[in-house]
């Protein structure tokens, strides 16, 4: 057996699972809360990070900032799999109108398939476990901004961009935005750490000056912040994590914050607390029905961690 757990525990159960051809382990552990806290260094840095398409991560701490490069997992075998596919579709599938069983032949090649689609997927999971792990090794705050992965990678419904949208869509998928986010929201929780989730409306992180506070709109390609107030050049997520960085700390310029406003660890509702006339909450309530209700995800508190 290969791999291990990050911390021992009292092993409550086992499942030996046989999947595409292959044999699987899988222990769960009680772990003590207390060990799992005390496991960290007591080193309580803040990190912003900006998730993307093009740089998969930028981050900055204050004093040191970085980027780091999307992988193109999928985009890789994506070649090998239309190759095989197209070889599959000359092959006898199975027909259930017709009693007719798919033929050894088209069972290898989907067997080749599959086994692509889920190295693509092992590959992604253990890069995002890579990054997650050493983000939170030395910060205990991470600042991120809150976006939707559900809307941002839904269909574009027509027009001319409806493919271009799509190579969009593919590319955030492949970075496993999604992913990287729970997986840190999940590493912080064992670790009692904080995930704030700033909101990206109010602050507007891609268009603010992180040095003067101005505000300009930049386009998708667009890859350089250059202010046209004060001149402050920096790399464009960079600098949107500057901005995080600077709004949590309460010291973005010309934007009096406060935390109120900020969703803390795992909520992704936003609560209202301003007061409003009669008509507004009216006018609210029908963009409530309107909306499809969010996904709200339940942070577990006291996971067995699995190995
Ligand atoms: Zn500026």
């Amino acid at each position: 057996m290969r791999g291990k757990a990050r911390l021992w525990g009292h092993p409550k159960a086992l499942d030996i699972v046989h999947r595409n051809g292959k044999w699987f382990a899988s222990i769960v552990l009680e772990i003590d809360d207390t060990l799992l806290k005390n496991s960290r260094k007591t080193d309580c840095g803040v990190i912003a990070i900006d998730l993307g398409c093009n740089d998969a991560i930028a981050w900055t701490n204050g004093e040191d900032n970085g980027l780091i490069l999307a992988p193109r997992f999928f985009r890789y075998a994506e070649q090998i799999i239309k190759q095989l596919s197209k070889k599959k579709r000359r092959k006898r599938s199975s027909n259930f109108k017709k009693k007719q069983k798919a033929s050894r032949r088209w069972k290898k090649v989907q067997k080749q398939i599959s086994k692509l689609y889920r190295q693509v997927a092992n590959k992604r999971q253990n890069w995002v476990h890579q990054q997650t792990t050493r983000i939170i090794s030395s910060n205990s705050t991470v600042v991120t901004e809150h976006l939707e992965v559900k809307n941002m990678s839904a269909k574009a419904k027509k027009g001319k961009r409806k493919k271009q949208k799509s190579g969009l869509n593919k590319s955030i998928l492949d970075v496993g935005m999604g992913m990287i986010k729970q997986s840190l929201k999940a590493k912080l929780d064992d670790v009692a750490g904080v995930f704030v989730e700033a909101p990206t409306k109010k602050i507007k992180p891609s268009q603010t000056c992180p040095k003067c506070g101005h505000q300009e709109k930049k386009s998708l390609d667009q890859r350089v912040h250059i202010c046209s107030n004060c001149k402050y050049t920096q790399q464009r997520d960079i600098a949107s994590c500057e901005v995080l960085l600077l709004w949590y700390s309460n010291q973005l310029p010309g934007f009096g914050t406060n935390l109120v406003g900020a969703d803390d660890s795992s909520s992704t509702s936003h609560t209202r607390k301003t007061a409003a006339s009669m008509k507004q909450l009216g006018q609210r309530k029908r963009q409530k029905s309107q909306t499809s209700p969010e996904d709200v995800e339940t942070p577990g508190s006291s996971k067995p961690s699995q190995g």
